[in-house]
């Protein structure tokens, strides 16, 4: 009887112990995007697990021996998995210095055992931001085109550039061994007009600075982009439909317009992810070459009405050159460069990129077949390939782009050499360039 009561003490006093006891977790604390620097009013974002909640989170700095509470949780919170959000730096707390500091988290459980977490992350605190200082050069630009600002950047910065609306193009160190950063940089062909480039440098410590570019828009020269009805015949419609949707099924037009916009877009992210792939280096040193005798059947940024049985089903903005020349001709490299990409590629049908360095690439669309590598190097006229009709062609022609840090850009200026002078080799050293 005894031994009973005693089993039965042990189940009603311990076991409710040990069910806490086992329940009692200890908070789980992690920076949920990493911070390496804290500037003026840094924002930090911490992220806390803890299945009872959390009754108490702190932050401090701690910084030569002395540590300076930055936030506190205003109230203990019942969530199991949280993200809380505040700022840093010296602005609120002005005793920081230039240097190496701690970021150290605290939470507390809000369990019966309260048990507290800590994490401690290093980071440079930076108190001054980077300052930036611009060409004085007018730089004339139009839609669709691109140009090149000079800079220099000095302070603390991680990051720097040219900034054009919600687009960046990077900064490289000057070639030839001179002082200073420069830019490549587009002015999009679908950019709202009153946009202004503007320089930017960042120390990741949200001190970002930014200085306006001085440019122009000469009226005369903006190119007027032409508007053209594209008539989609069944033919047409069935070419495109079953080489790119072949294991598809229903409504013909709906399956044209869906590769027309879904994989359009999808082919274009995977050009423009190709920025990536770039040389920190001038690859070539003569203007760009445009296909030899090739006719432009459509030029960069038309806008195209797709229309079928009399009725428009889609619309389009072509952002290229259409170059005809005759069926299965060479395609030419247009300039120097290292093939990154070589493959089908949706719309594009089989599809070359070259990369030329700083960004700049130069895109080959439609090729009955393909002949270099990705990885190769290529010469400037070399033929790549025989020109063709895959993926959405209706004729043997090359689809001929280009793209600047992943920004699709007009080729025309490229061509012309006066235009180098003046944008490029003015401006940087451009080894081997004679106008
Ligand atoms: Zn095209």
């Amino acid at each position: 009887m005894r031994k009973v009561i005693l089993v039965v003490i042990a189940i009603v006093v311990l076991l409710p112990i040990a069910v806490v006891l086992s329940r009692s977790a200890t908070p789980a604390i992690d920076l949920p995007s990493s911070i390496a620097s804290i500037g003026q009013a840094s924002p930090i974002a911490i992220h806390v697990r803890d299945p009872r909640g959390v009754r108490r989170i702190v932050a401090y700095l701690e910084q030569n021996g002395a540590r300076y509470p930055v936030w506190e949780l205003a109230q203990a919170s019942s969530a199991a998995d949280s993200t809380w959000s505040f700022t840093a730096g010296v602005k609120t707390t002005p005793q920081l210095r230039d240097g190496k500091a701690v970021l150290i988290i605290e939470a507390t459980s809000n369990d019966l055992l309260r048990k507290t977490s800590h994490l401690d992350h290093e980071v440079t605190v930076v108190t001054q931001p980077p300052t930036v200082s611009v060409d004085s050069e007018q730089h004339y630009l139009y839609l669709g085109m691109a140009d090149l600002a000079t800079f220099n950047v000095s302070g603390s910065w991680n990051e720097a550039g040219v900034r054009v609306g919600d687009q960046t193009f990077r900064a490289w160190p000057m070639p030839g061994g001179k002082s200073g950063l420069f830019s490549l940089f587009a002015f999009a062909w679908n950019m709202p007009a009153g946009t202004v480039p503007k320089v930017y440098a960042a120390n990741g410590a949200g001190n970002d600075v930014t200085s306006p570019i001085d440019f122009q828009f000469p009226k005369k020269e903006q190119p007027k982009y032409t508007v053209h009805d594209l008539q989609v015949s069944d033919a047409f419609m069935q070419k495109v439909v079953g080489e790119l949707d072949p294991n598809g099924s229903g409504d013909m037009v709906a399956r044209f317009v869906k590769i027309n916009n879904e994989m359009r877009h999808a082919n274009n992210k995977t050009l423009s992810d190709l920025r990536f792939k770039t040389a920190g280096s001038f690859l070539w040193s003569q203007p760009f070459a445009r296909q030899a005798h090739s006719q432009a059947e459509a030029t960069f940024a038309d806008l195209r009405n797709y229309m079928y049985q009399g009725k428009k089903i889609d619309q389009q903005v072509h952002l290229g050159y259409d170059l005809a020349v005759t069926q299965h001709v060479g395609v030419e490299a247009s300039n120097d460069g290292r093939v990154v990409y070589a493959a089908p590629l949706g719309i594009y049908g089989n599809c070359i990129v070259v990369d030329h360095g700083y960004g700049l690439q130069t895109i080959y669309g439609h090729l009955s077949h393909i002949d270099v590598h990705e990885g190769d190097m290529v010469k400037r006229g070399q033929v790549m390939g025989q020109s063709g009709m895959t993926g959405m062609a209706g004729g043997d022609h090359i689809h001929f782009a280009m793209q600047l840090d992943g920004v699709q850009i007009d080729p025309k200026e490229w061509w012309d050499p006066h235009w180098i002078q003046d944008h490029i080799a003015k401006r940087v050293d451009l080894p081997g360039f004679k106008n």
